[in-house]
């Protein structure tokens, strides 16, 4: 395959070559199911709890406050259901405008349902205001849910203050800190968060194996019901190769932390100031919040996200964009709409996420190649010569209103 410039760690990241090792003897001759009576099935059990403990490392927690769970998704799931069946009599929460839609989903789907819902908003650099969250906080809410970076921008929330404010009236507290953890130092003991949820492949374990911290003493109800596995806290036999590379990834997000928050943000600031200065008419989103060490979001003037992706691709660079051509009509993502970007800019939002593997020759290369790019972009531009973005769709077929 030829040289991939991979900068998409926030969509996934590679597995890291220790944890595909640390997998490798669950495919073979450790195939017994932990809670076997037998010895050979039993003693896959020590595998979980090394596991348990390396994540409870990563996040300041002690072991037993751990759930393996399937995914980031599934960890949100729970959370925010757990807390309703917890506390029946409540019929509110409070979340974000800018969560991911693993948390937005439940939200609105629960409003739906008749919950009251409370969708805290952001500030042009995509912040909250926790003046907002207290004057939502009642007697009647259940949960607050406020994820700790968000996925797009980077921008890094105020959590465990918000937690304290959600627990002075008597709420539970959930983040989603699927972007955060690994990247951010996280220590748990001390704070009021009730839970937070975290996913495997953001941190170079696999897709498909996730964590819920659930804290010693708060009230929860299991969204997976069966056996007793996770000490009756989600049912289903322990899908114990996911596990241990979860386990192992946590162990190497750890160590790795500190390297997070010199070496990656270097290239990142390398590669965010590069482009700034050989691009004309851009804008960093969420770049006087502060942010994930690994995460930036430019916004290039009068082109379409999508276009540039393409291009990229084509250079073998991969990114996101912060929109989405769907059914034919392109709206920037709601966290860019929330921050109130401008429409000009909005569609033209390109979100690079680097890790450990990056290197400065990538960074490099993505700078030489870059700025061609956007200039090829905006001499075709229908926008460039100042007319409005509106009346073109996504997918640059013109559209009617
Ligand atoms: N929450 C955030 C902030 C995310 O970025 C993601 C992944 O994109 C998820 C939740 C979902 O995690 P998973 O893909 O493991 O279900």
């Amino acid at each position: 395959m030829e040289k991939v410039y991979y900068f998409d760690n926030n969509a996934t990241s590679r597995v890291a070559p220790e944890v595909a090792k640390e997998m490798e003897p669950f495919w073979g001759e450790l195939y017994g199911n932990p809670s076997s009576m037998h010895f050979f099935g039993g003693g896959n059990q020590k595998y979980l709890d090394l596991a348990r403990e390396r994540v409870a490392r990563l996040l300041g927690a002690s072991p037993e406050e751990i759930i393996f769970t399937s995914c980031g998704t599934e960890s949100d799931s729970t959370a925010l259901w757990s807390a309703l069946r917890a506390f029946p009599e409540k019929k509110h929460i409070i979340t974000t405008k800018v969560e991911h839609p693993a948390v937005l989903s439940v939200a609105k789907y629960l409003e739906s349902q008749g919950l009251r819902v409370t969708y805290l908003p952001v500030d042009a650099v995509g912040q909250i205001d926790l003046g907002d969250l207290k004057a939502a906080l009642t007697a009647d809410t259940a949960l607050v849910s406020i994820m700790w970076a968000n996925n797009e921008t980077g921008v890094i929330f105020p959590v465990e203050e918000a937690a304290r404010l959600a627990h002075a009236k008597g709420a539970l507290f959930h983040t989603d800190a699927v972007q955060a953890a690994g990247k951010l130092p996280i220590n748990l003991a001390g704070t009021k968060i009730d839970m937070l949820s975290l996913s495997g492949h953001k941190l170079h374990a696999p897709k498909g194996i996730g964590a819920l911290y659930l804290r010693k003493g708060a009230r929860f109800a299991p969204f997976m019901m069966g056996g007793h596995q996770e000490r009756g806290r989600r049912a289903g036999t322990e899908n114990v190769p996911y596990i241990a590379g979860l386990g192992k990834a946590a162990e190497l997000a750890a160590a790795n932390i500190e390297k997070e928050n010199t070496y990656v943000k270097d290239l990142r600031d390398r590669l965010e100031n590069g482009l700034l200065s050989a691009v004309k008419n851009t804008r960093v989103n969420g770049g006087g919040a502060s942010r994930l060490p690994n995460t930036t979001n430019i916004s290039f003037e009068y082109v379409e996200g999508e276009s540039i992706l393409l291009m990229l691709s084509e250079k073998g660079i991969c990114a996101s964009s912060g929109s989405a051509c769907t059914s034919g009509s392109l709206e920037p993502s709601h966290v860019l709409m929330s921050m109130a970007v401008p429409q000009t800019y909005a569609h033209g939002s390109i979100r690079f996420s680097l890790s450990v593997y990056n290197t400065a020759q990538e960074v490099d290369h993505i700078l030489r190649e870059f700025p061609p790019v956007i200039e090829k972009l905006r001499a075709i531009s229908p926008f460039a010569d100042g007319k409005p973005l509106f009346g073109m769709d996504s997918c640059g077929t013109p559209h009617h209103h």
